[in-house]
């Protein structure tokens, strides 16, 4: 796998830039880190706004409780899951998280594996990918990942820093290697690279407005 270089200087620079326009995100919006990884299954190609409506249905039925959950039939969870797209997908794929994560001793016991265990462990659930386990990883466990989404790959592929075409794995490890690992730090600048890439640098870009224009290859274009 062919390395790359993610220039630590500026990658700083942004980080900073854009803390100073968006403040402090508040990643993950969960009260539990169960409710945490919920989300984070069900986030896989679905607004966040129908998200948050499958979990308050969840929330008010008392079933965001690993043991409840993992007893659930298959339609029952699909009926709760219903706000969400693709809900019986979903159902399955939460299912199957839910019972390997009751399984596997839950939080306490999960928290004892080295971060690579652990990665590879999350990986090999039917439904979770790297972006999945990483946000896990990241926000439920706090272990220093640097999780890469189409988000990133917009944001710093127009910056001209990374290219945005490249392998997950590859631009992953961009990120961990040139950045020190601070877990708090790698979720608030996942958390701030969402919201720059949501509300400026949109598919149609607002360069006017971006605090990044005198450093962007694109929007100084
Ligand atoms: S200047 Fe434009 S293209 Fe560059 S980061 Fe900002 S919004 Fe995106």
């Amino acid at each position: 796998m062919e390395r790359l270089v993610l220039e630590r200087t500026r990658a700083e620079a942004v980080f900073t830039r854009l803390l100073d326009t968006h403040g402090p995100q508040h990643w993950w919006p969960a009260d539990t880190p169960f409710e945490m990884m919920v989300g984070a299954v069900l986030t896989q190609n679905t607004r966040w706004q129908n998200v948050e409506r499958a979990l308050e249905r969840l929330r008010t039925a008392e079933m965001l409780n690993v043991h409840i959950m993992a007893a659930l039939p298959l339609d029952v969870l699909a009926e709760y899951l219903r706000p969400v797209g693709y809900y019986n997908l979903k159902a399955r794929r939460l299912s199957a998280f839910t019972n390997w994560y009751h399984d596997s001793g839950g939080f306490e016991t999960l928290s004892g594996l080295e971060t690579g265990c652990l990665r590879e462990a999350l990986l090999n659930v039917s439904g979770i990918g790297p972006e999945t386990a990483d946000d896990i990883l990241l926000y439920a466990f706090y272990r220093p990942v640097f999780v890469i989404d189409a988000y990133t790959r917009r944001l710093f592929g127009r910056l001209g820093l990374l290219p945005a075409a490249a392998a997950y794995e590859q631009l992953r490890a961009a990120f961990e290697a040139n950045l020190s690992p601070d877990a708090g730090r790698y979720g608030e600048y996942h958390a701030l690279i969402v919201a720059h890439a949501k509300h400026v640098c949109r598919p149609r870009p607002d360069c006017s407005t971006c605090c990044l224009r005198g450093e962007c290859r694109l929007g100084r274009g």
